[in-house]
């Protein structure tokens, strides 16, 4: 046991109660982060294989701490689900987005998607159609340049989930479920829930080609996507024999570092928005 191995535990209370004081702190510095503006959005390609063009970008978010630099939303996202700062940083980042997709489409761009994660706490939330049918409205965006990225674990409750789908579906927003394949689901869930792609998880399309598991798991999905008519996306394309194989498999659309990494507005206008580059 720990007294045994010659570990004392009060030697760890200093350093438990600093990583709560830590937290709490990074807590705090969140909930100033919005009126301070020190969030910004980064933008994703998603290209379509058949005819290798852009069809969307996906909204990333990214905490510009002013002391400690990037955070990166893989640390302050569980944060912001817990203490419920989320569903006013998720506004933001909506109404950012669709903003940004909107003034494209006005400087005369050939309109694309853009896609925003969702997380639970914000699409648990009642009347969020309602409330992005609100944003939308006064952005004078239509709704089917948006789609909403959810994952598995958001559909548990069957019921509420159906609910919430059935109201974004309504307003004409599209529907993802992100990470396809790592979390819970049936084939009975994809069969009755109105969604309209899967985006295969970045760990299965990363060893595709090193792992037949992987590659059966990718070819198994896609496959399965096509006969639900579904769409289907792959993440973290990073190589041209990984996007050798998901056009094999007649994937839909990739999305990865192999076209480009998440970029600032300005960068994916001048590398993406002009006269076709792919
Ligand atoms: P995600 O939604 O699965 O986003 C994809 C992540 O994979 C992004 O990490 C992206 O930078 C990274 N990625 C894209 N292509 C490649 C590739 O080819 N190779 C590799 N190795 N990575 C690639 P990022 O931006 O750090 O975001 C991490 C996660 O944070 C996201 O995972 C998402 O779950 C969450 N997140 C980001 N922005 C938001 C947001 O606005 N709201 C919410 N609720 N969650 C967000
Ligand atoms: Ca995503
Ligand atoms: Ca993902
Ligand atoms: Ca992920």
């Amino acid at each position: 046991d720990a007294k045994e191995q010659g570990v004392d535990i009060r030697r760890y209370v200093p350093f438990i109660q600093m990583k709560a004081k830590e937290r709490l702190k990074l807590e705090n510095d969140l909930r100033r982060a919005l009126e301070r503006e020190e969030f910004f959005l980064l933008y994703q390609p998603q290209v379509q294989l058949a005819t290798k063009e852009l069809v969307g970008m996906e909204a990333l978010l990214r905490w510009q701490h002013p002391k400690r630099g990037l955070v990166s939303p893989a640390e302050f996202i569980p944060i912001a689900e817990e203490c419920g700062l989320i569903v006013p940083i998720g506004d933001w980042v909506l109404r950012t987005a669709c903003r940004q997709n909107k003034e494209w489409q006005l400087a005369g761009y050939r309109p694309i998607c853009v896609s925003v994660n969702l997380s639970m706490r914000q699409f648990l939330q009642p009347n969020l159609a309602g409330k992005i049918g609100g944003f939308l409205k006064r952005i004078g965006l239509d709704p089917r340049y948006v789609d909403l990225e959810i994952t598995e674990s958001m559909t548990m409750d069957k019921e509420k989930a159906f609910e919430q789908l059935t109201r974004l579906k309504e307003l004409g927003v599209y529907i993802s479920i992100d990470d396809f394949g790592t979390g819970y689901s049936s084939l009975h869930y994809l069969k009755n829930m109105p969604i309209d792609r899967l985006k295969i998880d970045r760990s299965f399309v990363a060893e595709v080609m090193e792992d037949s598991n992987n590659a059966a798991i990718v070819s198994t999905i896609t496959s399965m996507a096509h006969h639900l008519k579904l769409k289907v996306t792959a993440e973290g394309v990073e190589n041209e024999e990984q996007l050798q194989f998901l056009r094999q498999q007649r994937c839909h659309e990739a999305q990865g570092y192999f076209f480009s990494k998440p970029i600032r507005a300005q960068e994916f206008e001048r590398l993406f928005l002009k006269p076709t580059i792919f």
